[in-house]
């Protein structure tokens, strides 16, 4: 703090100003203190004159203090950036709005005086532009990266499908052997970049849920296709019971598929031989409860709370490939949901995850987020 400034200051106290010094719009402390407040503030009365602006706010919405102070707010000029914050915004909803090449936030509250009636308004602003800014260049180079990994990708999965299609002649068993096993690194490869990829996009808040009606029983055969094949190669039994009628759910589908097809996965790759996995689904209470259970290596106690955190894996999961990723991309977006993702499990006999969510979410009645 300055305290030379302060001193300065301190001579222009008016008589009888409160402990804090805040009369908000007098010559006194409560200016310094306004005017050194690292966001802007500006302060409508009831009879909508704007009474008090601090430094940052003038210096956000391109004002002299004393050329706007005293002034009715609908007496100011249209079109300027004063006029539109405080004559657009409404109280108790957030907005952010673009003046020049700045980006601020706007929050507006309305004031109460002692006697609990309300006084004015007071609009906060905040300059965002370097955090719109950032997040602007993270997602171009998630983009690129995504781009960047994956094109290669592609093109060796293209050589591979066309020699399995005898496009560069024909091939014998050991060849088709050597290729069919560079296929599945090559499938592992790219779900890996894609979680990798999805985790950094979900992590930097570039979810966005694609909410569409769904069919969860229907989603729920397709992950079970999806992983039969795996099952049936580690002699684990898998088995969905058919839900009942369910209402449909307005969900983003590819995720929830994401979700479901990581817990599946999961539940196979975990379960030794003749063990079995089952996926149930049940809607209660508001809510529809998916529940995969297997009967395999188990999650100690002590790690059944760090399992959501990313990268962590149990020691017991060190023979078996995967990234640590897959349940806290999954708790991510089960949450972005409105929904919950819980885990119950035994040591040496098996593990039950389930996936609430529901089945009407406080989005639901925002037709923007759809
Ligand atoms: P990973 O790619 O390692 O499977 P996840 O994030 O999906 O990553 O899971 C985190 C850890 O939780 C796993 O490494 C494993 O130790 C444990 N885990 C998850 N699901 C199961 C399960 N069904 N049975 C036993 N352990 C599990």
């Amino acid at each position: 703090m300055n305290t030379n400034r302060l001193d300065m200051y301190s001579e222009e106290q008016p008589k009888g100003f409160d402990y804090i010094g805040f009369k908000l719009g007098d010559g006194s402390v409560a200016n310094l203190l306004m005017d050194n407040i690292g966001h802007g503030v500006v302060f409508v009365n009831n009879d909508g004159v704007l009474t008090s602006i601090n430094r940052y706010a003038a210096v956000l919405l391109q004002v002299q203090k004393d050329a706007v102070i005293g002034k009715r707010v609908d007496m100011l000029p249209l079109r300027t950036p004063i006029y539109r914050v405080l004559s657009e915004q409404r109280s108790g909803v957030p907005m952010t709005i673009a003046i020049g090449e700045r980006v601020v936030a706007v929050q507006v509250t309305d004031v109460f005086s002692d006697d609990g009636n309300t006084s004015g308004e007071m609009t906060e602003l905040w300059d965002v532009t370097e955090e719109k800014r950032s997040k602007r260049q993270w997602e171009e180079f998630v983009s690129m990266m995504t781009h960047d990994l994956r094109s290669p990708l592609t093109v060796i999965m293209g050589y591979i499908q066309g020699m399995q299609c005898g496009m560069f002649g024909e091939l014998n068993s050991r060849l088709s052997t050597v290729i069919e096993k560079a296929e599945e690194s090559g499938k592992a490869l790219n779900a890996m970049i894609e979680e990798m990829l999805d985790h950094v996009r979900l992590e930097a808040g570039l979810l966005n849920l694609n909410r569409q009606n769904c069919d969860i029983g229907k989603l729920l055969e397709a992950c079970y296709r999806d992983n039969l094949r795996a099952a049936q190669g580690q002699e684990v039994k898998l088995e969905l019971t058919p839900p009942g009628k369910l209402p449909e759910l307005h969900v983003d589908s590819r995720q929830l598929k994401r979700v479901f097809n990581n817990l599946i996965g999961n539940a196979i790759k975990y379960t030794p031989a003749r063990g079995e996995v089952t996926i149930q689904v049940a809607g209660d209470e508001g809510a529809l409860r998916v529940v995969v259970a297997d009967s395999g290596i188990g999650i100690p106690p002590e790690d059944l709370s760090r399992i959501f955190i990313k990268y962590f894996r149990c020691s017991g999961a060190s023979g078996f490939k995967g990234t640590g990723l897959g349940l806290s991309i999954s708790k991510i977006i089960v949450e972005a949901h409105g929904g919950s993702i819980a885990v119950e499990s035994l040591l040496g006999q098996g593990s039950r995850f389930t996936v609430s969510i529901p089945f009407s979410s406080p989005e639901d009645s925002d037709p923007a987020s759809c």
